[in-house]
């Protein structure tokens, strides 16, 4: 059985307010994300801006809307931050390990898609890649130069921010105080600091790995370009949700915007803009330029499955920082394991059939897990429903199935095909693990959680994990783990 999806009220960064979501084309909905720079590999922050797309896109196909997702993958590495100068990352990268600029971004287009689905994304119905988009990029330049909003100087064709009155207004930005600060890259000559590059030219008497023909000499597009034309390309002149982190709303998505609507004489381009807060390691933003890399593979070197970080993300919402630690996402896999444990068991007692159920237990959680999400993709309020319907001792495994199929669809845990997590009860043939796991629950009875978990750390340090079955709790040999 599913239910009925509320309609989903949705933040968009532009209005500054939560909005009844309503596609231009009712029952359609096209969605751009901003994808990945390939010269390096994606760390766990960037996949937060994978999840939370994700996240939205099931709410939306739960909701029975046919949902077009492209996201681009930035493979011409000129402008991959917020300035028009610095190094070509991609160029640099190639030189520095003595392969092609497409052997660079092929490898790392391919751990970025690798990644997304170990965290259990859909796949983009479209993956469009920039260097595959070049006339569609020159050709919006050459639209705003017939239009006089660009100018040129001796490195390229800049945007002319003056020439778009609303410039400051998507992200509510003080251009003037943007100056006083530097935030925008200074250029000789620009007319303006926000001003920002459409066409890079190579600089003389150099030969780059990437560059290309155009009516204003070779070179190379700017970064912001590609996603205003490739999502044109894809989505149309205007469309309805683009996503991306926090960090592009000041510059890459206001430039986005200023061009679009400009070339394509629209307002506004974009229905909703989605962004996504950032994931802090203790304290500090998850940066590339800080030299922290920490991908998916890292948690699966501590014994993290890499699910776990789903079910981490879904227990913060997208709009609210959320604080990184490896002993987080390790419990947040402690929490799904238990989910699994018993999914499996309910799905397994019913013969897989999620039709069963009594409604008049199950609607009432059916109906609060699908509100929280149609809230602004609330998701630790639905997982919380999740965890009562995994403890609530009045649901039979039929109307647990039932629920838990359901909300598989977003949840994306794969628990229709799940395997219970491997090993037997350690308890019953160890007497000494047996009266540690009696200890902690006479602890566990008498709220006494300080001498609950020192237990079960003890438990860890044997390799034994402690899993609350129906049966009651378990202390089972976690995968990997020898016996000491
Ligand atoms: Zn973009």
């Amino acid at each position: 059985m599913t239910a009925t999806v509320p309609q989903l009220q949705l933040y968009d960064t532009r209005r500054r307010a939560v909005f009844p979501f309503e596609p231009l084309v009712p029952g359609q909905v096209g969605m751009y994300s901003c994808g990945p720079t390939v010269y390096a590999p994606q760390h766990l922050g960037n996949m937060r801006s994978q999840l939370t797309p994700d996240l939205l896109r099931r709410v939306l196909l739960a909701s029975g809307l046919d949902v077009t997702s492209v996201t681009n993958v930035t493979d011409v590495g000129h402008l991959t931050d917020d300035a028009d100068d610095g190094d070509d990352k991609v160029e640099a990268a190639a030189r520095r390990e003595g392969r092609t600029a497409a052997e660079i971004t092929a490898f790392f287009t391919e751990q970025w898609a690798t990644d997304r689905r170990r965290l259990g994304c859909l796949e983009p119905d479209v993956l469009p890649r920039a260097a595959a988009h070049i006339p569609q990029q020159i050709e919006m330049i050459r639209v705003l130069e017939a239009q006089g909003h660009t100018y040129r100087i001796d490195d390229g064709v800049y945007f002319d921010v003056a020439t778009f009155p609303a410039y400051a207004d998507f992200a509510g930005l003080d251009l003037d105080a943007l100056q006083a600060t530097g935030r925008v890259e200074h250029v000789d000559d620009k007319r303006q600091p926000a001003d920002f590059a459409l066409w890079k030219l190579s600089p003389p008497g150099t030969m780059r790995l990437q560059e290309w023909d155009s009516p204003w000499g070779r070179g190379f597009p700017g970064w912001h370009i590609e996603c205003s034309a490739m999502a044109t390309q894809y989505l149309g002149d205007r469309f309805d949700i683009h996503t991306g982190g926090v960090d592009h709303v000041r510059v890459h998505h206001t430039n986005e915007v200023a061009q679009s609507e400009c070339a394509l004489g629209v307002h506004p381009w974009v229905g909703w803009w989605v962004h996504n807060e950032f994931l802090d390691l203790a304290g500090e933003k998850l940066s590339k330029s800080k030299g922290h890399t920490l991908v998916v593979d890292d948690l699966v070197a501590r014994g993290i499955e890499p699910l776990a970080f789903r079910y981490f993300f879904l227990q913060a919402h997208y709009r609210q920082q959320q604080s990184f630690t490896f002993d987080l996402v390790a419990a947040a896999g402690t929490a799904l394991r238990r989910l699994t444990l018993h999914a499996v068991a309910a799905r397994d007692d019913v013969g897989g059939d999620a039709t069963a159920g009594d409604s008049s237990r199950t609607e009432p959680l059916r109906a609060a897990f699908w509100d929280a999400l149609a809230d602004d993709l609330n998701a630790p309020r639905a997982l919380s429903v999740v965890s009562t319907v995994v403890r609530s001792p009045e649901l039979t495994a039929a109307d647990r199935w039932s629920l838990l199929a359901d909300f598989d669809r977003v949840l994306a845990f794969g628990l229709a095909d799940a395997v219970v997590p491997s090993g037997s009860d350690e308890s019953a043939e160890d007497p000494e693990v047996a009266a540690l796991l009696a200890a902690r629950e006479e602890a566990r009875a008498t709220r006494d959680f300080a001498s609950a978990d020192r237990i079960r750390d003890e438990l860890a340090a044997r390799g034994l994990e402690v899993i609350d079955t129906p049966a009651g709790p378990q202390a089972r040999r976690r995968d990997g783990a020898e016996n000491p």
